[in-house]
């Protein structure tokens, strides 16, 4: 049976886009800091955010920079980028970022994929940059640091004196602000494509109990790590201003530079992936700082082990570690309400969402296969409280749909409008949400996405390997991170040690085979050719040639 969320409907509406409803928001801070760069303090008020988003959008405008049009950043966070997001929301552009530790090739793919038009990046990532572009008609391409006249710079594209933009129609419901790169529950990486009403939605949903700030638009700071081209902090940022917070960040993490940040200032609410929450609850230097300000830890992005929820709770008992879970397909779904921790939970629903648990084919697969867990496959359909199976979210959060793939669309979300998760998870009867598996073949390393089959794709490049196959195996600090098993080709050697390299020279570092490679006779699959991964997590470590 669907379940509804348990707190009260909140207003939506369609006829705002984003930029336009965080501009009414933030109207009343104007006064205040907006942004700060971790590193070199560089501070940025409301009031000149608010107006070099403007000129941003003149100069995009000038540079031919129209509706419908694809901007792709690649910078770590900085004081730039949420500038150039908005600027291209508001003239109906679709803002895309790629992650700052991607290859030439990783990145070249999204280009090619989001059919990228306009593109922003720093000094130190052009070279990178430089290779993934190669042979890419480019419309303009954006240095922020870049000094004298060797590229267009962040100052150049503020430009004060270039004529205002006209004002842009956007129909919030159908017009796409953001497309992500995500695995989505199958397969190649796909483009989700997110809507403003997604957006606005979002971020009016997130309010009371289940707001970061609890509502309250006091001054205060928030130290800000989590990436702005991931949708945690695509969320986040906007959800952060409209409250009228400071918003400190963080280009590169170091635990003690992200500790002597919190200390300096005072931030009461902190928003971080899972292995910060590990370092909280065992690294040793947490001890040095006095961390009794930080009332709030939200993690999100990846489950938490709660080993290290009640690791945290002993060591800091003033903080509350709250669990949110979101999706690059849906943005921000639960959130554990304020002193209302179940331990284990992800959390309860934001306003105006739904949840249904259901019994998929695949859950049967992996049921009767392998795992045998307590879920009767012959029922079919939805479960009930306390029953497991494949975990559905409808609201009006959830995305438009895959760029250019109708059929991953229709799997994603059927047509009543539920969208699968690929997370096999439960409801209490009051509500709570519980993911306790992953029905996807998606491994999550310190909350980021790492797809198997796209490494098992580049193993079977390698002159030796036979057959591979990936899977996640369990670590304190990452979550997880990626195994290969490889077969290895007749009268052909390779050690784990050549393997581990081969990767590591195509893909970014969460990506590479830390958790080893162990060789064997044959990849275990179904009669279909579906890798038994489940299979292989039992056998991980237990064949001889483990690494
Ligand atoms: P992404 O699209 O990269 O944000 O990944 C979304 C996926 O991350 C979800 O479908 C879950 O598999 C996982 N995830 C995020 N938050 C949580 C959480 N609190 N508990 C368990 N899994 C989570």
């Amino acid at each position: 049976m669907p379940i509804s969320s348990v707190y009260p409907s909140v207003p939506l509406v369609d006829t705002v886009d984003f930029w336009s409803l965080v501009q009414i928001k933030i109207s009343k801070y104007m006064d205040r800091v907006c942004m700060i760069d971790g590193a070199t303090e560089a501070k940025v008020t409301y009031k000149e955010f608010h107006s070099q988003v403007l000129r941003m959008r003149n100069n995009l405008w000038q540079r031919g920079m129209r509706k419908g049009d694809v901007f792709m950043n690649l910078t770590p966070n900085s004081n730039q980028a949420p500038v150039v997001m908005f600027a291209c929301l508001s003239l109906g552009g679709i803002y895309t970022a790629s992650n700052p530790v991607f290859t030439p090739g990783e990145i070249r793919t999204q280009l090619l994929d989001s059919n990228t038009r306009f593109f922003a990046t720093t000094q130190l990532l052009l070279p990178v940059a430089t290779e993934a572009l190669k042979g890419i008609d480019l419309k303009l391409l954006i240095v922020y640091d870049s000094v004298g006249r060797a590229a267009v710079s962040f100052e150049d594209m503020l430009d004060p004196a270039t004529p205002e933009a006209p004002k842009v129609t956007i129909h919030p419901r159908e017009d796409i602000a953001l497309m992500l790169f995500t695995s989505g529950t199958t397969g190649k990486p796909k483009g989700a494509l997110i809507s403003h009403y997604n957006l606005v939605s979002n971020n009016l949903q997130a309010s009371s109990e289940l707001s970061y700030f609890h509502g309250d638009d006091s001054v205060s700071s928030t130290v800000f790590f989590v990436p702005l081209f991931h949708i945690f902090g695509i969320f986040l940022f906007p959800h952060a201003i409209t409250h009228g917070k400071t918003v400190v960040f963080m280009a590169k993490f170091h635990v003690e530079d992200y500790l002597s940040l919190l200390c300096k200032y005072q931030t009461p609410v902190a928003a971080v992936a899972p292995p910060i929450a590990t370092l909280l609850a065992k690294s040793p230097i947490i001890d040095r700082y006095d961390l009794s300000f930080l009332r709030h830890l939200f993690v999100g992005a990846a489950p938490v082990l709660p080993s290290i929820e009640q690791a945290v709770k002993k060591r800091l008992p003033h903080l509350e570690l709250r669990q949110t879970m979101g999706m690059t397909e849906m943005g921000l779904a639960l959130v554990i309400p304020k002193g209302r921790n179940v331990q284990g939970s992800a959390g309860l629903m934001l306003p105006k969402t739904e949840c249904k648990v259901k019994n998929s084919p695949d859950m049967h697969v992996l049921n009767i296969c392998v795992c045998f867990k307590v879920v009767d496959p012959n029922s079919g359909g939805e479960l009930t409280a306390n029953q497991e199976g494949e975990v559905c979210f409808r609201g009006p959060q959830t995305m438009v749909g895959y760029m250019n793939n109708p059929e991953a669309t229709e799997k994603a979300i059927d047509k009543d409008g539920w969208l699968a998760t690929g997370d096999i998870g439960y409801y209490n009867r009051d509500g709570y949400i519980f993911i306790t598996d992953r029905l996807k073949e998606v491994i999550k390393c310190k909350g980021f996405q790492v797809i198997p089959s796209m490494l098992e794709s580049l193993l079977m490049e390698h002159d030796a390997v036979a057959d591979a196959a990936v899977i996640g195996i369990p670590d304190d600090y990452s979550g997880e991170i990626p195994k290969a098993f490889v077969v290895l080709k007749e009268n052909k050697t390779a050690t784990s040690k050549e393997i581990q390299g081969f990767v590591a020279g195509k893909v970014a570092p969460y990506k590479h085979l830390k958790g080893g490679v162990q060789f064997i006779d044959m990849i275990p699959k179904s009669v279909t050719g579906k890798v038994l991964r489940r299979v292989l997590k039992e056998k991980n470590g237990s064949v001889s040639g483990a690494n």
